[in-house]
């Protein structure tokens, strides 16, 4: 799959990995939209590249619908969708108010569900279509950290393999990103960089984005941004790579 002229949405597009790969798709040719809660920071990004900037709360799914159809107006049919958008909030069980367990839910995890509604049906139609799916380390191993991220980005793993193994026959791609520990404003908030004292230097986010970038052109399945995680999956990558 190349970006050259193909319509790709990333979610979250306004901080961190998501304006790093907004950057890097619209430069390797995509029309890209920076879809983000923050607007005005989305609009800087897009600015960046002359791409399209929408404020959005993937929360909503309203909102999601509302963000794939301007897209699809403006930009044309949507080839690529990086699910990125992600929070890290609460804690424990005991500790973390139920509206707190219920954005999380709905940020990191319904929002993939909803936006892979809004935009599958076209893709099969097409026969092809890429989704990129943001989860975590946190998604893998669960040791540290706080319990509604890890979960809802276990959540996100499941997903992207369930995809992955069930459409790929019909022109679908999927890539699962798993990272480890990014120099972004999350950072502090995921207890990665806990893990990162284990796994080597802080990575950029400009490096996950070029990885991303990279997977995506060899339709590969897993991203890892890092050895130890590679080892760790080792022995799961046999299963799903194609
Ligand atoms: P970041 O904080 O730099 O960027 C996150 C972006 O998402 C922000 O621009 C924010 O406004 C946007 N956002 C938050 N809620 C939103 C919503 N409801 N709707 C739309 N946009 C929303 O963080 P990042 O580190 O670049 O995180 C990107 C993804 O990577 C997340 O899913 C995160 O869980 C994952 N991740 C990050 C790390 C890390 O170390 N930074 C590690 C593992 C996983």
């Amino acid at each position: 799959m190349d970006f050259k002229d193909r319509v790709a949405v990333v979610t979250g597009g306004a901080s961190g990995i998501g304006a790093a790969s907004a950057r890097c798709f619209a430069a390797r040719g995509a029309k890209v939209a920076v879809a983000d809660l923050n607007g005005d920071a989305a609009g800087e990004v897009a600015a960046g590249f002359g791409g399209l900037a929408v404020a959005c709360d993937v929360g909503s799914r309203e909102q999601i619908d509302d963000l794939v159809a301007r897209v699809e107006r403006e930009l044309g049919p949507i080839g690529i969708f990086f699910h990125n958008a992600g929070i890290a909030s609460g804690s424990d069980p005991l500790a973390t108010d139920l509206d707190v367990w219920q954005r999380q839910w709905d940020v990191n995890l319904m929002a993939h569900l909803h936006a892979t509604r809004a935009v599958l049906p076209g893709m099969l139609e097409r026969g092809e279509g890429y989704l990129i799916h943001t989860a975590s380390m946190a998604g893998i191993l669960t040791s540290h950290g706080n319990l509604p991220y890890a979960v809802t980005k276990h959540a996100v793993v499941g997903f992207a393999e369930w995809m992955s193994v069930t459409y790929h026959e019909r022109g679908i791609r999927t890539s699962l990103l798993a990272p480890l520990g990014v120099r972004t404003p999350m950072l502090g908030d995921t207890g990665s960089s806990f893990a990162r004292n284990a796994a080597g230097p802080i990575r950029e986010p400009e490096e996950v984005a070029e990885m991303v970038a990279e997977a995506v052109e060899a339709e590969r399945f897993l991203i890892l941004t890092d050895e130890i995680a590679q080892t760790w999956m080792s022995y799961k990558t046999s299963d799903l790579e194609r």
